[in-house]
């Protein structure tokens, strides 16, 4: 409290709202002026030396002046500051040698010029109380002492006695004072406290005293002691400026870790911090703002802060509260608050004494005497400010050490907080698909490991889009992506802000149900798919599109601890067990046949070639209205020794996703070709379709070896027809049309297969090099149910013809169709009416039975359908 009679003492607040306080420093000034009163007339009359008070006053003065010029501030942790000062060293020299009114006089002189020159007037009352009560127990102690012994004692021992009793009962008074305003120390510390007071004040008491005595013994005793004086006091200054750096220092690293800790409660993978989270996050910056204060020494500190951008402005108070209406966390504040007009990164100081009007209104606004303020900067924008309001000190107001720490704090903060939003920023789209917003894989991981252990029952949804492989390869990119945008939002919808949503990959979504969301699972499942199954509108296009759902619940796995990536994996095996006729499937353990079953596939296909496994069927073509049989599509087949016969539909992709797919393309074209030499040794003259992967058009080495393979078996290349899914040009049209350029120019005849599934407009076929195209069944076998299915093959129909293509239906079922698609001029049908795809021996059968031979126009031989 005292930190001018006093060696050690703790500071009182500088201001204080408590009326108790108030109350207390008054008591205090009155009892402190009767004392002084009553210690004066009750003290002997020492008539004093005229002459020597003359300069013994002034010295005095000068003295104490001294002593509180060169005190320390130590700050103690708990936020109260003691200054070590030498206030004692003057003080047992007027005791020696000056009257107490002298004595009196020039302490309190020293006490009101130095508070004059600090501008600092708060506490007037208390401290001059204080100055009274010191002096007048001073006197009066080391009289009493004087009695008691006599003359037998040192003569100095009143004197001694006297200066210890002064910081014995500034501190006790401060203790006192501290209570009153309700922030009172315990009584371990406090005891310490007074402690060290005394240690101190017996060291200062007793250099004083043997100074004296040497100054007054000694031949030039007093040169000796003013160099001794002077020794210690560069020593004492360099002493305490180290004691400073250090712990400047200390307080830096301090608030940079804690910076560093607050950063870890920053964005998890939710993509917003989790409520507990927010609150220890302020529970830090909090604990920042209080080390500032701590170590500044300040009444009050605010620190006002934006650590996340989308977030508004916080602002965290330490010490005193502001008055309510400074708390608003309103950004107006930083902007129209004229002590916050901060351009550049420097430490402003503003006192209310020598500040403009609007800043003085500011720190009225703030109950603060004087400020220390400096933005927050970051590299590329204001990330807040510090304010640091009235130094916690009698004497001094804010110095060069202060602005300097509180600058390097500010700078290490703004760099921490900039780095904590690029590591939250970083975080976040680790966890993030930038596309949709939505987590991604490791993200949904992340969210969805917790509360799935925490829950009695987890699902894992898994939603596959079917088609955007399609519109991606049809319209590009773009337009995919732009669908999985959309269908992400749906989801997101239906599922609500707070369930664990992420996009897997291309059209794969993922969510995580818990307890009552899992037990509605089907019916969730199912109103995810009807949302995914709305058509999409893309560009001036709608594209209907459908989904798949499979999930798998913690139940299914057999592991004790079920994690995200168990159950994720199982909900994709439901998906990949899905088909049109289930388009929601629940995980089940068997599923897991289902790939071991591909596997096997796969593995065994090259040996299956080999051991003739594989053979080609054929299902006829026939002319639209003649009848006459075109040519056949050759039509892979696989009869397993385990599986039985396994249909291309399953193991066609697997095959193409390994690359054996040329060995089955080389296998089916041989086979077919060799037929079609066999039906023109025959004089027949029929035409074969090969179906072709995407894997093969991105074979530059494909013509050549058709080439070869039509040179092989004589055939011309006008009776070999490709078969390619208009998705399946599309998907690498770079790499896809120099082959089939090279083809269509060596003479084969090129079809679209599948048409109408796919995206690409008729007008756009015109760029590629196709014959034919084919009318995918889908259509065709709806023709006779839906008008809209009639409608598309009738324009494919019209358009095709309009482009000189000929036109193919495939699917054709029942004479209904066959006459409508007569009606509409389609060129050739396909399907099941005519013939099922057949053996080799079988079609030939087929032949023989139901068609008759016929001379074709050009004299050839030609096979005719008969009724
Ligand atoms: P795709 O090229 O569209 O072949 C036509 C499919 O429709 C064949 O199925 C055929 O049996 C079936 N189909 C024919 N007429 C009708 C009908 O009237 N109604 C109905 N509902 N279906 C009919 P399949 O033989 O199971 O072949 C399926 C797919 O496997 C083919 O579709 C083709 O994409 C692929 N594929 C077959 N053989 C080969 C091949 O040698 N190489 C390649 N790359 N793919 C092949
Ligand atoms: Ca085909
Ligand atoms: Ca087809």
């Amino acid at each position: 409290m005292s930190d001018h009679a006093s060696a050690t003492a703790p500071n009182a607040p500088t201001r204080s709202t408590n009326r108790a306080f108030s109350v207390f420093a008054g008591l205090l000034l009155v009892a402190g002026v009767l004392t002084a009163i009553a210690v004066g007339m009750w003290l002997p009359d020492t008539s004093p030396d005229v002459d020597r008070l003359w300069t013994t006053g002034p010295l005095l003065v000068i003295g104490f002046l001294l002593a509180e010029q060169l005190a320390i501030n130590v700050d103690v942790r708990s936020g109260v500051a003691w200054t070590i000062s030498f206030t004692e060293i003057p003080l047992v020299l007027g005791l020696l040698v000056a009257p107490f009114e002298i004595v009196l006089a020039a302490h309190v002189v020293a006490g009101v010029g130095t508070l004059l020159g600090r501008r600092v007037l708060d506490r007037a009352v208390y401290n001059a109380g204080l100055m009274f009560m010191e002096i007048s127990v001073a006197f009066a102690v080391a009289e009493w002492i004087k009695r008691l012994l006599g003359s037998e004692g040192p003569f100095w021992a009143g004197a001694f006695v006297g200066t210890i009793a002064v910081p014995l009962l500034a501190s006790v008074l401060g203790l006192t004072a501290l209570r009153i305003m309700g922030k009172g120390m315990r009584v371990a510390p406090s005891l310490r406290l007074v402690l060290q007071t005394l240690v101190v004040a017996l060291l200062n008491t007793s250099a004083g005293l043997a100074g004296y005595e040497i100054a007054d013994k000694a031949p030039w005793g007093g040169l000796l002691i003013g160099l001794v004086f002077l020794g210690i006091t560069a020593i004492y200054l360099a002493y305490s400026g180290l004691l400073r750096e250090q712990r400047d220092l200390e307080a830096l690293s301090e608030v940079s870790l804690r910076v560093a800790r607050s950063g870890r409660h920053a964005t998890g993978p939710r993509g917003t911090a989790p409520e507990d989270g927010e609150g220890s996050e302020n529970d830090e910056w909090q604990l920042i703002a209080e080390r500032i204060r701590e170590q500044l020494n300040a009444n009050r500190v605010v620190l006002r802060l934006r650590t996340d951008p989308q977030a508004p402005m916080r602002t965290l108070v330490a010490g005193e509260p502001l008055s309510p209406g400074m708390r608003r966390d309103d950004p107006r504040v930083l902007r129209e608050d004229a002590m916050l007009q901060l351009p550049g990164n420097s430490v402003r100081y503003y006192r209310i004494v020598d500040a403009g009007e609007e800043v003085s209104e500011a720190l009225t606004r703030r109950d603060a005497q004087e400020a220390l303020v400096v933005p927050l900067r970051g590299a590329t924008q204001l990330l807040g400010a510090v304010e640091v309001h009235d130094r916690l000190s009698r004497w001094r107001g804010f110095g060069k050490a202060d602005i300097q720490l509180l600058r390097t704090l500010a700078s290490h903060l703004s760099t921490a907080v900039d780095n904590r939003r690029l590591l939250a920023r970083l975080r976040h789209d680790a966890y993030h698909d930038p596309l949709t917003g939505l987590l991604n894989r490791p993200g949904f991981r992340e969210a969805a490991n917790e509360p799935m252990r925490e829950a009695d029952t987890a699902v894992v949804v898994r939603i596959d889009l079917d088609v955007l492989s399609t519109v991606s390869d049809a319209l590009g990119q773009a337009w995919g992506n732009r669908m999985v945008v959309a269908a992400g939002r749906r989801l997101r919808d239906e599922l609500g802000p707070e369930v664990p949503l992420a996009r897997l990959e291309g059209g794969a979504f993922a969510a995580l149900m818990l307890d009552r969301q899992a037990e509605r699972i089907q019916e969730i499942a199912e109103r995810l798919r009807a949302a995914l199954s709305v058509p999409y509108p893309v560009d001036r296009l709608t594209v209907e599109a459908g989904a798949v759902v499979g999930w798998a619940t913690t139940a299914d796995c057999e592991v004790d601890e079920p994690d995200p990536d168990a159950l994720l994996q199982r909900a994709d095996v439901a998906v990949r067990a899905t088909s049109e006729n289930e388009p929601l499937r629940q995980y089940a353990p068997s599923m897991g046949q289902i790939f071991l079953r591909r596997f096997q596939l796969v593995t065994q296909f090259r040996s299956a070639v080999e051991n003739g496994q594989i053979s080609v069927h054929y299902q006829p073509k026939v002319a639209l209205p003649s009848r006459q049989v075109v040519g056949a599509e050759a039509l892979v087949r696989w009869k397993h020794p385990e599986f039985g016969r396994v249909d291309p539909d399953e193991f066609v992709p697997a095959v193409e996703a390994t690359g054996l797919i040329d060995v089955l393309t080389d296998f089916v074209m041989d086979k077919a070709l060799a037929r079609v030499r066999r039906w023109i040794d025959r004089g027949l003259r029929m035409s074969i379709a090969v179906n072709l992967s995407v894997r093969t058009l991105a074979d530059e080495e494909f013509p050549d070896r058709v080439a070869a393979a039509l040179k092989r078996h004589d055939v011309p290349p006008e009776l070999l027809t490709f078969e390619l899914t208009e998705s399946g040009v599309m998907a690498d049209p770079e790499r896809a049309l120099p082959v089939l350029r090279r083809l269509h120019a060596m003479g084969v005849v090129l079809a679209v297969d599948d048409f109408g599934t796919g995206y690409s407009s008729l007008a756009y076929l015109r760029q590629l090099p196709v014959d034919e195209v084919k009318i995918d069944k889908s259509f065709v076998l709806g023709m006779g149910t839906d008008l809209g299915d009639m409608a598309v093959v009738r324009s494919i129909v019209e358009l095709g013809h309009s482009l000189g293509l000929i036109v193919v239906a495939e699917g054709v079922e029942d004479d209904a169709a066959r006459d409508q698609l007569v009606g509409m001029g389609c060129d050739v049908a396909q399907g099941y009416l005519i013939s099922r795809p057949l053996s080799e021996d079988r079609f030939e059968a087929w032949l023989r039975a139901r068609t008759v031979q016929v001379r074709g126009a050009r004299d050839e031989t030609v096979l005719t359908l008969v009724h």
